[in-house]
């Protein structure tokens, strides 16, 4: 059986769920079909992200695509508001905060100085000021703070459930099935196969298929380095109730953390914390390592925040970077197959700019280029042209 659509989107995360809502906002009259393969979401990187926002970045693009985002966050609850969903994604705009030590410093430094110049809200804080904004932190070898004020974080599954939820009102179809065959006519896309043995006939396919898309990008004979990197967090609670709210604190040596507020007055006080291992091999491995945090995890908090040594309930779990090998975005239709477009391979920053990429994915079908971003750095090729993004903000 064929059916026809427009667009076809492959994958409902928050990336392919914001590129369906936004096409259809946009004015796309047409069918846009979402297929995504997994309706609970368990192993999807937007079930299982630490939520983080912020518009600290190396490169202009990356920046600007999450100012953009940080419009919508603010106000995410009231507009995502269906007659069927109230997400509660409560964007907390209580700053990131990346400390500098010796071996940072020149690195922030020159990261301040090219956000300066990408417009973004930052202050360079002295010691004294970090003290005053994240009382308990252990200083002794910081020299200073790059704090930007208007980044935060927000609950991830209720920016998923919302995206969607937007998505559908707007007129999306949702089906629960598996790409497993991309149609290529005349040199370009011309639908795709599914699980269920049906085909849907469409001009245009958008690979958001998260940490799959480089296997996505395969049935179509393509080769793209999206790869599954698997990256763990860590929840526990506070030794008391805290008496400030943690902005997203990033330790020089790497470990960093936020504040994971109860959702109920008197609930416990929590925090949850990421600790990116730069080795970590690809494969699709979902097992928590809890060795992790007795070996690093914790000895690297305890020692920025002495307090926090009596911490209990700890509990992990690991999900999936989508990493490209400089660690950005693939985005934008492939040079080489019209009609397949590609918004995939964000390494570990793809929720918070995904209300941009779906502004991106949005024009690129409308009118065919992208207009509010320049994305011509996250091109499909550059790595074969040898062009990588040169950012170094991955965290
Ligand atoms: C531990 C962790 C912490 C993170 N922290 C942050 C953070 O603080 N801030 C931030 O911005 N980002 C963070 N990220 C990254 C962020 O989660 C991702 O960049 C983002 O969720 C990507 O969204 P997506 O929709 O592309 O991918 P996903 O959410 O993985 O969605 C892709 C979907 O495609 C479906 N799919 C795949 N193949 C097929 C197929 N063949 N047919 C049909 N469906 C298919 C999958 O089932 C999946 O649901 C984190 C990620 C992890 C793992």
């Amino acid at each position: 059986m064929t059916s026809r659509a427009d667009v076809v989107v492959i994958g409902g995360g928050v990336v392919g769920s914001a590129a369906a809502w936004r096409l259809r906002a946009d004015g796309l009259g047409g069918r846009v079909v979402v297929v995504e393969r997994d309706r609970t979401y368990a192993r999807a990187s937007s079930w299982l992200a630490m939520g983080g926002i912020r518009q600290q970045f190396g490169s202009t693009v990356c920046a600007r695509m999450v100012q953009h985002s940080v419009e919508l966050w603010r106000v995410f609850d009231e507009r995502a508001k269906t007659a069927a969903h109230a997400p509660r994604a409560w964007f907390r705009q209580r700053g990131y905060l990346f400390l500098a030590d010796d071996a940072n410093a020149e690195t922030l430094t020159a990261r301040e100085a090219a956000q300066r110049e990408a417009g973004v809200e930052q202050r360079r804080l002295s010691v004294d000021e970090i003290r005053a904004l994240v009382p308990g932190l252990m200083l002794d070898d910081i020299r200073f703070g790059l704090f930007g004020p208007h980044d935060g974080y927000a609950d991830p599954r209720e920016v998923l459930g919302g995206l969607r939820a937007m998505a559908e009102a707007a007129g999306a179809e949702y089906l629960d099935d598996e790409v497993i065959g991309i149609d290529v006519e005349g040199g370009r896309v011309c639908g795709v196969r599914l699980a269920s043995g049906t085909r849907v006939a469409s001009p245009v396919v958008v690979n958001a298929a998260g940490a799959r898309a480089g296997r996505v990008a395969a049935l179509a004979g393509l080769t793209v380095p999206v790869e599954p990197v698997r990256q763990l967090l860590f929840r526990c609670t506070l030794p008391q109730t805290w008496p400030t709210r943690f902005p997203m604190v990033i330790d020089p040596g790497g470990v960093h953390w936020r504040h994971d507020d109860a959702v109920t007055a008197g609930g416990p006080d929590r925090i949850i914390l990421a600790f990116t291992k730069w080795d970590e091999p690809a494969g699709e491995n979902f097992a928590c390592d809890d060795a992790r945090w007795h070996d690093e995890f914790y000895p690297a908090l305890v020692r920025r925040l002495p307090g926090a040594a009596d911490v209990t309930d700890v509990h992990g779990w690991a999900g999936l970077y989508e990493m490209t090998p400089d660690h950005n975005p693939v985005l934008g239709e492939h040079p080489s197959l019209p009609g397949l477009i590609f918004a995939s391979g964000f390494s570990g920053h793809g929720l918070m700019m995904s209300p941009a990429t779906g502004v991106v994915v949005s024009e690129l079908v409308r009118v065919g280029e992208s207009r509010t971003f320049d994305i011509r750095p996250f091109a499909v090729d550059r790595f074969e042209r040898g062009a990588p993004v040169r950012d170094g903000a991955t965290i």
